[in-house]
């Protein structure tokens, strides 16, 4: 694929057909920090060969005792913290900032958020909402080892104060322009146990305080979970010939749909609070200077499972990250979780019909995808599923369009994967993003190009 590069770079550099002016078509890449630091002129065969503008990276950082000081993962003390934070020594990071806004590039940081971020900070793991943290329970099979990882609360209280420090020193002392943080979510769609999270105190006094009744998402939930799998199975095969969609499922729960709907808002409304809440403490620590917080956003079609609501979030960042490039995770993952958790409860569906009304539940069944077996979606295969097309294009197309709509005004730069996805499909789909009106595009996984480009 290496060899195919000039064809993204003419493509990234073509000029818009729009009579509306706008901004500058941006092309970022995610990078490593020590590198650029190492050999610069990186940054110049990739503002040549792609049109390179900004670069997402991160490296260790020197922090204040203070700050170390809410550090919740308390047996680090002042080493590492949740996020990705390490303390160490900076020269690198500093060295590569130097270089890429000596070219007029931008640099932003990457860090973490919830999804992970309990692993060593047990007192800040989800519990669900029946008290118990999820890593007593199995995670779907179709999901991979990661999904067993600990989730953060949004709402606890210790890790956000740290993060609201941490995340405002380093934009003080460092001179990244923006962020684009990751993992700032609950599990992956897949890991559908994972919607019963959070019920700890803190988010039951968050819902109050929002005006949320939580008692009663609680038992909808819960119920809801309860009458599904009591859903005869012959009803499912009916729902698997005929459209039965999302707003016929909220139909089917009517008793408790409003408050299932609540749920996932709130815990959508718990992240992008949060977010809306480190950013300002950001803004003030930068003062006049710009800085564009943001972070990488979901899937659209499954977003809401994850505490992401793109309208809220266009509000509490200025700018968004859609991340579209692991399509195998977040998306064929998702699918195939689904369609088991149909097939285990309902042990008499076939797994034909159980596909059917997933993809029809979440809008993906005109794509194309495997009809026959679950197991034929690869999900666990990113190389094999996502290398596959016209569906991957098609779906993808839907995906970006989706973000657009949802993202309001707040500029995007979607993320799609530079290696795996066949050429012409990261062709077509970076036409389409201009075309769309996002705001650039951001490549993934481009080691093959890297590698070229230093001569390997
Ligand atoms: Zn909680």
């Amino acid at each position: 694929m290496a060899d195919q590069r000039p064809l993204v770079a003419d493509l990234t550099r073509s000029a818009s057909t729009s009579s509306v002016t706008v901004a500058p078509w941006q092309v970022v890449l995610y990078a490593d920090g020590a590198r650029i630091a190492e050999r610069p002129q990186y940054l110049d065969e990739m503002h040549q060969q792609i049109g390179l503008s900004t670069v997402i990276m991160a490296g260790p950082v020197r922090l204040s005792p203070q700050t170390w000081a809410l550090n919740p993962i308390v047996s680090a003390g002042a080493t590492h913290g949740p996020g990705g934070f390490v303390e160490g020594d900076d020269r690198a990071v500093r060295t590569a900032l130097d270089e890429v806004h000596r070219r007029g590039m931008k640099a932003w940081l990457i860090g973490g958020g919830y999804h992970g971020a309990a692993a060593e900070a047990p007192d800040c793991m989800t519990v669900d909402l029946t008290g118990r943290p999820l890593d007593v329970e199995c995670p779907p099979q179709w999901t991979f080892e990661a999904s067993k990882t600990h989730c953060a609360c949004p709402s606890n209280p210790r890790l956000h104060d740290f993060y609201r420090a941490a995340y405002a020193e380093v934009a003080r002392n460092y001179e990244y322009d923006g962020s684009a943080l990751t993992h700032v979510r609950y599990w992956q769609a897949g890991v559908y146990t994972g919607l019963l999270h959070c019920g700890c105190q803190h988010c039951q006094k968050r819902a109050a305080a929002l005006g949320f009744d939580f008692p009663a998402m609680r038992s909808s939930v819960l119920e809801v979970a309860q009458a599904l799998r009591q859903v005869p199975t012959r009803y499912l095969r009916d729902a698997a010939a005929i459209p039965f969609d999302a707003a016929d499922f909220l139909h089917l729960i009517t008793p408790h749909a409003e408050d299932f709907v609540a749920w996932l808002t709130f815990r959508c409304r718990t992240i992008a609070d949060s977010m809306a809440d480190v950013r300002q403490a950001v803004h003030q620590a930068v003062g006049d200077r710009e800085f564009a917080w943001g972070m990488d956003t979901y899937f659209p079609t499954f977003a809401r499972l994850v505490g992401h609501d793109y309208r809220l979030l266009s509000g509490a960042l200025d700018q968004m990250v859609p991340l579209l490039s692991h399509v195998a995770i977040h998306g064929y993952q998702s699918l195939a979780a689904y369609a088991q958790a149909l097939v285990d409860t309902h042990p008499d569906l076939p797994e034909t019909d159980a596909l059917r009304v997933t993809y029809r539940l979440f809008g993906w069944d005109g794509f194309g995808l495997p009809q026959t077996a679950i197991a034929a979606l690869e999900c666990l295969e990113p190389d094999m599923s996502e290398s596959r097309s016209p569906e991957l294009l098609s779906m993808m197309k839907s995906e970006l369009a989706k973000a657009r709509i949802l993202g309001g005004d707040t500029p995007m730069y979607p993320v799609l994967k530079g290696r795996i996805w066949p050429q012409s499909v990261i062709q077509e789909l970076t036409a389409e993003a201009r075309r769309l009106g996002f705001a650039g595009v951001t490549y993934q996984g481009t080691d093959l190009l890297e590698s070229r480009a230093v001569g390997g």
